[in-house]
């Protein structure tokens, strides 16, 4: 997965010269000291750089455009230690273009009621110096995330993770690659969209290529290289019988191996992070990439089938958003509803393409003929996840603008299925299936998501803040007459502000 090291954010203090020379001094040691220990942080993956004091107009303009020309800089950790009078952060704010979060605390964390004098006072006004800095963001309607409490509680650590790691998938969001493998399944709307407007608004790039570009690459692949490739397979996973040495079906084992390998190859070429394919467009492939795509989003690539490649972004982002988090990131689809009144849920599943990120157990590698595209049988790995909290998100093109819409599930476990020869999830969306798919359809909620077992709503809210993009959230709380009410507002909301395109 992605290496953090060489990213860096930003912790700024503002003040100003109001209280002479040594209360700067002071101000300064106490921001180093926040700093470094925030630094220390076993939760936040980015390093934390602290930056001199800022007291001028000019020094915020001129840190702002450092930060704006510094390609390791994901962000800035905004602390208001004494009053800064907000005027002079006006430009600075205005030409700022990377995340901002402000940093609500101050240095001591309990009143020291025998001794507090003005001098103490001065030296911990954080109370209404942020209200100064939050008037001013306000006033320029910027979004920015707003961390309250003592810098040394779990809690801010926690917080600061979430919009630091949203910060990782939004750098990385603007840079996202995407191969487009044979265009769209025919006549399906919800995987088109407008690419340029998705360019201008999120910074990643679509484009296509023909199936021929990615033979080539599978037609020159080596068989030792398969050989090697095979052997990892059969490390890795149980192999059905037929794929076995000398099954009937072997064949099929090595033809999967060479595709994933010409993918690699195409994918590393082109310097893509994230791809599409659609099973109506495979000439030159002898199957559906199955396996391939299973282990492709394994190793951090963002997919989409059907030439979805909003998800396929999304996905990819995700994924680099949870970079160290205990479990996965999965392209997903609502595929079939449970409507028995004990356990209304939802299997999630795809013809293939599941990412093993969030499976539990034995993962299987099977070959199965696949009813539609006319090709060879595909092989693929089949598991089932594992039970917890988790999300669904999906990225959707309304045509003025983008909305992320996402649901809290609870995943449990299935009864067995013997017969279904696909990974799968079993998930019960919050608030109730009733509610919760009435509500994803109402929104526009797209069959295609990304399935995460390991971020959660603030991670994507503050994302989609960062990307200035809608976020609906149907979680615990949803009731469909607000959350309809809520989307007419919004409707609002973004002709109004011209978000959008
Ligand atoms: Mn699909």
């Amino acid at each position: 997965m992605k290496n953090l090291s060489h990213l860096e954010l930003w912790f700024i203090t503002g003040s100003q010269h109001l209280y002479g020379k040594e209360a700067l001094q002071q101000v300064a040691r106490n921001a180093k000291k926040i700093a470094r220990a925030l630094d220390k942080s076993t939760y936040i993956p980015i390093k934390i750089i602290h930056k001199p004091t800022l007291t001028q107009p000019a020094e915020v303009s001129e840190l702002m455009t450092a930060a704006n020309a510094n390609a390791n800089c994901i962000g800035l950790i905004a602390w208001m230690h004494t009053f800064s009078p907000a005027k002079m952060w006006i430009h600075g704010l205005k030409i700022l273009n990377k995340p901002l979060v402000h940093l609500h605390t101050q240095l001591n964390r309990d009143i020291p009621w025998e001794t507090i004098d003005m001098d103490y006072m001065n030296l911990h006004q954080s109370a209404h110096g942020g209200r100064e800095f939050g008037f001013i963001n306000t006033r320029m309607r910027l979004n920015r995330k707003v961390v309250v409490g003592h810098w040394k509680e779990d809690s801010v650590h926690q917080q600061l993770d979430t919009w630091a790691r949203a910060a990782l998938g939004w750098q990385e969001m603007q840079q996202i690659k995407v191969a487009r493998l044979g265009d769209n399944m025919r006549a399906v709307a919800v995987t088109e969209g407008d690419k340029v407007a998705a360019q201008i608004q999120l910074g990643m790039s679509v484009n296509g290529f023909e199936m021929g570009n990615l033979v080539e690459k599978v037609e020159a692949v080596s068989a030792k290289k398969v050989k090697q490739l095979v052997k990892e397979y059969e490390a890795n996973y149980q192999l059905m019988k037929v794929l076995k040495a000398r099954g009937e079906k072997r064949q099929s084992l090595l033809d999967a191996a060479k595709i994933e390998l010409g993918m690699r190859q195409f994918l590393k070429e082109g310097g893509f992070t994230a791809y599409t394919n659609t099973f109506e467009n495979l000439y030159g492939l002898k199957q559906l990439p199955g396996i391939a795509s299973q282990r492709l989003m394994a190793d951090g690539y963002g997919f989409g089938a059907e030439g979805d490649w909003k998800t396929a972004a999304l996905v990819r982002a995700m994924k680099v958003m949870a970079t160290g988090l205990e479990g996965g990131n999965s392209f997903m689809e609502d595929y079939t509803y449970h409507f028995d009144p004990d356990r209304r849920s939802v299997l999630g599943a795809h013809m293939l393409e599941i990412c093993p990120s969030i499976a539990s157990g034995t993962i299987r590698c099977e070959v199965h003929p696949l009813g539609i595209g006319g090709k060879e049988d595909p092989v693929r790995l089949v598991f089932t996840a594992g039970e917890g909290p988790a999300l669904n998100a999906a990225l959707i093109d309304l045509g003025n603008r983008f909305r992320l819409l996402v649901n809290t599930v609870e995943a449990i476990e299935p009864d067995p299925l013997p017969n279904l020869p696909v990974a799968s999830v079993l998930w019960k969306p919050h608030p109730n299936l009733s509610i919760g798919a009435a509500a994803w359809i109402l929104a526009g909620g797209a069959h295609h998501t990304c399935f995460s077992q390991n971020l959660r709503v603030e991670h994507l809210e503050d994302f989609a803040e960062m990307a200035g993009i809608e976020l609906v959230v149907i979680d615990e709380h949803t009731e469909l007459r607000s959350f309809k009410q809520d989307l007419r507002n919004n409707e609002i909301y973004y002709h109004l502000f011209k978000q959008g395109f």
